[in-house]
């Protein structure tokens, strides 16, 4: 089954992608929860971190340097930001196809709601 994430990758279908090399895609997201809410994505189809095997592993460190060059890039890496993966329902995850969220822009309080 082919995600929304991976039809974006492939540009199958409209995103404000941000960054692409060989192994993942960055893009920003629809409904940003702040100034700066960008997913980075494997190229590839990894439904969730449970799935990562360790030949994933360049991809998975991919996914980490690609937020910091972001981070510079959009002007946040100075006053901070916050790195996300959501894993399965309790997680909260909504897309299976792993991602990671770089969101910065404004202090984003406390990890989790009180
Ligand atoms: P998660 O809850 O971690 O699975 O997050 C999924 C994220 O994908 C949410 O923040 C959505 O707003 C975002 N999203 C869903 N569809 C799209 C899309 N077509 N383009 C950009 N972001 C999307």
């Amino acid at each position: 089954m082919t995600t929304i994430f991976s039809k974006i990758v492939q540009g199958e279908i409209p995103a404000e992608i941000v960054y692409q090399d060989e192994w993942v895609t960055a893009f920003r997201d629809i409904h940003p929860q702040a100034p700066v809410h960008i997913l980075i994505v494997p190229n590839i189809e990894i439904p969730t971190v449970n799935d990562l095997t360790e030949e994933d592993v360049i991809v998975a460190g991919r996914l980490l340097w690609t937020a910091k060059l972001l981070a510079k890039q959009e002007g946040i890496a100075a006053d901070g930001y916050r790195l996300m993966i959501n894993c399965n329902r309790h997680g909260g995850q909504e897309v299976f196809h792993l991602h990671l969220h770089l969101l910065g822009g404004r202090p984003l309080g406390p990890m989790l709601a009180r």
